[in-house]
């Protein structure tokens, strides 16, 4: 089923319909106030609805009068939500479940520094980054960790078929690409192939045959960007991360194997709070503006795409490094998730407010998942159902 443009497409309950087409799904969380917020007395501004499908943010308006704006989403989680609440308000199994069919799945984080992005990615990076972490934190492990510990769940009940999980980490910083595994500074290039779509040559995919493999992944990538930041005075608020998985699973139908390669990545993008910051001066010009760069031209997709003009008008994939690696995750054939982080604080209300309004736009998205198999496979798949119909018409 197709959507109209330009209308208000919602998918029936706010769920991706797989097989068809489907709206982004937006979840916005709302991280508590933190200790030197409640010293200052300060009350939350952003309230959730009892339904949890909506929230109202209280702000002061130009005379110095409170006003109240309700924004509504997929789900809203409030100040109380636990780690294990966001997996399951914002489906997350059920993308890990399609990443294991083969589909393509994509979770963004977005929102200003400390809102919460990295929390609810990872858990609190403090703790990862531990010599002796394995995923030992069951409170405060985020997304990324329940992911991996559901995908490995899965993979070994499914009879019939082979699962080969890899995982690689990278990220962008100044319209640069690392890989966050390699441990150094070499600076790794996209490459557009017609079968591939946008990736990196030279990225380490790494197998993981065991969920502790992959934990030691997150380790050491976290790890890797946080000295990547001390060392070369990067500011990790200024980066996106990207740890994507990687899961081929091996059928053997009617004696013939059949591959298909499902993936989920993780995006921790960068402060949204940088797409206004253009005040630096001196070399910090240049790297403020491609911070700027790639998460400008995020909302520029979003926006284009928001409006449903994809296939008339241009959509500036090709303008960042950022928007050509997310290139199928938005508007393409992924499944997508974003999860909007917000600070309850009053003096991020005008910041809580940008996010809230990025959003909403990113809600009207419409993409169409679809099976990642060999191409000789797929040839193979159509002329069989060819065969079965004409046998059935017979
Ligand atoms: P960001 O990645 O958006 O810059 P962080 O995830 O680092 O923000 O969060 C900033 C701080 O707030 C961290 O100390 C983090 O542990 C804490 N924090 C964020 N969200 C929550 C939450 N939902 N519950 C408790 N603490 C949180
Ligand atoms: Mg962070």
């Amino acid at each position: 089923m197709v959507h109209p443009h330009g209308g208000q497409p919602r998918a029936g309950g706010g769920e991706a319909a797989i097989g068809g087409s489907s709206a982004v799904k937006v979840v916005v969380r709302v991280r508590p106030l933190n200790q030197n917020e409640l010293a200052r007395g300060e009350q939350n501004s952003v309230e959730v609805t009892e339904d949890q499908r909506a929230l109202r943010v209280h702000y002061p308006d130009s005379n110095g009068h409170f006003q109240m704006r309700e924004f509504a989403f997929n789900a809203c989680l409030a100040t109380d939500a636990t780690q294990a609440d966001v997996m399951t308000k914002c489906g997350v199994p059920r993308l890990l479940d399609s990443a294991l069919k083969g589909y393509s799945s994509t979770i963004f984080a977005y929102g200003q520094t400390g809102s919460g992005k990295t929390f609810s990615m990872s858990g609190r990076e403090e703790v990862i980054s531990e010599r002796e972490y394995r995923g030992a934190s069951p409170d405060t492990d985020g997304i990324i960790s329940r992911s991996l510990a559901h995908i490995y769940q899965t993979i070994n009940r499914i009879p019939g078929v082979t699962h080969v999980v890899k995982c690689d980490y990278l990220e962008i910083y100044n319209e640069q690409i690392y890989d966050l595994l390699a441990g150094n500074d070499v600076q790794l290039h996209e490459r557009w192939e017609p079968q591939r779509g946008f990736h990196v040559p030279g990225l380490q995919t790494i197998e993981c045959e065991r969920l502790d493999d992959a934990r030691e992944i997150i380790r050491q990538g976290m790890l890797n960007r946080a000295v990547g930041s001390h060392e070369l005075n990067k500011d990790s608020s200024r980066s996106h991360s990207i740890f994507t998985v990687h899961i081929e699973s091996i059928a053997e139908v009617g004696g013939q194997e059949l591959v298909k390669h499902g993936k989920i990545a993780f995006v921790d993008l960068a402060g949204s709070e940088r797409l206004k910051d253009s005040k630096s001066e001196g070399g910090m010009v240049k790297e403020t503006a491609n911070i700027n760069r790639s998460l400008f031209m995020l909302g520029k997709v979003i926006a284009t795409l928001a409006e449903g003009k994809a296939g008339t008008t241009h959509v500036p994939y090709r303008d960042s490094k950022l928007t050509k690696l997310l290139m199928d995750s938005l508007g393409g054939s992924s499944l997508a998730l974003m999860v909007a982080c917000c600070s309850p604080s009053p003096l991020h209300v005008e910041e809580t407010m940008s996010t809230l309004h990025y959003a909403t736009r990113a809600r009207n998205i419409i993409n169409r998942p679809t099976v990642a198999q060999d191409p000789q496979q797929q040839l193979i798949s159509r002329l069989k159902d060819e065969c079965e119909t004409l046998r059935k018409e017979n």
